[in-house]
């Protein structure tokens, strides 16, 4: 069965800043042909290089169900175009019988179990990101490129991978 991948972690310029975090354990996943790479902000019709964004308000699900927004730096409400990429992610997973995702730690679409709080500081809280919200919803196992959910404590710094 693959593994669906955040892009970035692939090695593909998707980030917001217009950069990758390649991660080699993915890299190799891509190398043996058992990733299937998925950018859900590219995926919801966001440009490369696009304003930073965040959660206000909750996390993920909360997105979801419409409880919390996304909005970008510049102040943009931009929660319609993760959760189309959420849902575009998810279409990809069923599509190919996903069951396993390892996505890139901390983003407010595929971070899972901590996520940046909406301040734009670097601090922490928990939660996951819009999609990975929407795949746990869906039964499919999320992990970090740590290769484990993410734990700590609510309001930790990030750190730098
Ligand atoms: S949305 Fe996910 S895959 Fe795309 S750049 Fe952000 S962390 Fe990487």
């Amino acid at each position: 069965m693959k593994i669906a991948v955040s892009q970035c972690l692939a090695g593909e310029a998707c980030r917001y800043d217009g950069g990758s975090k390649p991660n080699a354990a993915v890299l190799e996943l891509v190398r043996q042909g058992e990733a299937v790479c998925i950018c859900p902000e590219c995926l919801g019709g966001l440009p490369t290089p696009r304003e930073p964004s965040e959660i206000i308000g909750g996390e993920g699900a909360d997105v979801l169900a419409g409880r919390a927004k996304v909005l970008n730096r510049a102040g943009q409400d931009v929660s319609e175009r993760f959760i189309q990429g959420a849902y575009a992610a998810l279409a990809i997973c069923k599509a190919q019988g996903i069951g396993y995702a390892i996505l890139k730690a901390r983003s407010p679409s595929c971070g899972t179990g901590k996520i940046y709080d909406g301040s734009f500081s670097g601090a922490l809280r928990g939660g996951d990101g819009v999609t990975a919200a929407l795949l746990k919803q869906n039964g499919i196992q999320v992990v970090t490129e740590s290769l484990r959910p993410y734990g700590g404590q609510r309001g930790e710094k990030a750190e730098v991978l």
